[in-house]
């Protein structure tokens, strides 16, 4: 039978305890409560809150269904997305990657979310299938013992208590909590960077078959989103090196001004924008930790590690990572060991999946490669497999994999002979 708060709160001892109920929280929650498991959630916010990371991908849909949640999806009036656009800052090139096209590619589409109401429909869930979830929780203490990990956490009243369980699943994002306080974190170098972003009303986006689509500019050092999240609110964000932001010595405000109206992709869709929310800044992301286990506890979401949201890939990772802790959290149940194969078999898969997206990343802010992402020739299904990838599949047949092989080889080939045209790419 479920857990429920008024069976097991004398106990104050759970199969598992999960810190965060963002994406990764609460997938992992639901994923436990559904297999019979006493799983406690401590989220610090009252949700619904604000949130940024609003662009989904089309795999998220297979642990929708898992979940049994796509139905609330469905029904909550997301704005669907079919596709993704990289387009040249100076206008002159977009690579439109239409998941529907893409003949590795197995589901067509995705939605654009706004955070506040999606995570709040996650987390409702997790409580429906059966998890304690106790909002306004401030997880500040956390202990790992022989046979269990003790946590400490402090309530809205300001009132601090104390609960236990076999194993902790930290899913605290990027307050990345049991890493930081086992000091694990590791930045990528030369990948330093702050988020500038806002919502806005006005903005123009691209109507018809390409309504929905998000939109991501490359610009010389630096790349811009628009997400289209409602019919008139449109989701607006620039990331730019840190060291360059620093350097302009200007406030978030005129930077994110200045990129906009500098950049022609951009400043031609922007006439009539209006910003409707405050302008957020989140400094100093791309990070991994050196390890995502430790015995007792698995971190996953971004307190597994966090990378540059160019191809909208944090969601589905963090859900993606959250059923898969949560499994092998169930499996380790049954012998209680600190540290199982199950628990590293996770870190492996985990890193696999950032690795695929992380080698995207690193190469698009590099013009050889750059040049050939923005000339997409589809000879030998190249195209498709990058098509797959950026829709969100991680588990790559041999198909996939030797094409993207090939696209990497011929990329990297580009700095030394020219294997695509020379042209200009932000
Ligand atoms: C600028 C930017 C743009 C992004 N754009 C996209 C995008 O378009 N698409 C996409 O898929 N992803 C995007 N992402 C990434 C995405 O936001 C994250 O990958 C995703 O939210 C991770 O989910 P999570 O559950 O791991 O963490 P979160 O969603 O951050 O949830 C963590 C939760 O833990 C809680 N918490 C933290 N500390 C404690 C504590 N001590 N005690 C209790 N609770 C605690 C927090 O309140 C929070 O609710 C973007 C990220 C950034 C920074």
């Amino acid at each position: 039978m479920p857990a429920t708060e008024a069976t097991t709160s004398a106990a104050e001892h759970w199969d598992a305890i999960i810190i965060g109920g963002g994406p990764a929280g609460s997938t992992a929650a639901s994923t436990l409560a559904m297999a019979g498991r006493r799983v406690l959630v401590l989220e610090k916010a009252k949700f619904p809150r604000f949130h940024i990371g609003e662009s989904l991908l089309p795999y998220n849909r297979k642990i929708f269904d898992d979940l049994g949640v796509w139905e609330k999806i469905a029904g909550a009036g997301f704005t669907k997305k079919r596709a993704a656009q990289f387009v040249m800052g100076n206008g002159s090139r977009a690579n439109r990657l239409d998941f529907s096209k893409g003949s590795f590619t197995e589901y067509p589409e995705a939605v654009q979310v706004e955070r506040a109401k999606f995570d709040d429909i996650l987390l409702h869930h997790s409580r429906e299938k059966g998890a304690a979830v106790r909002e306004e929780s401030t997880v500040i203490e956390h202990r790992v013992e022989a046979d269990r990990v003790v946590i400490k956490y402090r309530a809205v009243d300001g009132s601090e208590h104390e609960v236990t369980a076999p194993y902790l699943i930290d899913a605290s994002g990027l307050t990345n909590f049991t890493a930081n306080r086992e000091s694990l974190r590791e930045y990528y170098p030369g990948h330093k960077k702050i988020a500038i972003f806002s919502h806005f009303s006005g903005i123009d986006m691209p109507t018809g078959e390409e309504e929905g689509d998000i939109l991501i500019v490359r610009r010389e050092k630096s790349w811009c989103w628009l997400i289209p999240l409602a019919p008139d609110k449109t989701s607006v964000g620039l990331v730019i090196d840190a060291g360059d932001f620093k350097a302009l010595g200007k406030k978030p405000q005129e930077v994110f001004d200045e990129a906009m109206a500098d950049t022609p992709a951009i400043s031609k869709r922007f006439g009539n924008a209006r910003i409707s929310e405050e302008m957020h800044v989140v400094a100093d992301f791309s990070y991994k930790n050196e390890t995502l286990v430790s015995p007792r506890v698995i971190r996953v979401g971004d307190s597994s590690g966090f990378i540059d949201p160019m191809f909208s890939s944090g969601v589905l990772l963090a859900m993606t990572s959250g059923q898969q802790g949560a499994r092998v959290i169930h499996e380790a149940l049954e012998t209680r060991k600190p540290l199982t194969a199950g628990m590293k078999r996770y870190e492996k898969d985990n890193r696999k999946r950032i690795a695929i997206y992380w080698e995207f990343i690193d190469n698009f802010y590099k013009f050889h490669f750059a040049q050939i992402f923005f000339q997409p020739y589809n000879r030998w299904g190249l195209v498709c497999s990058i098509n797959a990838v950026l829709a969100g599949r991680t588990t790559l047949s041999f198909a996939v994999w030797w094409r993207l092989r090939v696209f990497f080889f011929l990329a990297w080939l580009n700095k030394h002979i020219p294997v695509a045209k020379r042209i200009k790419v932000s």
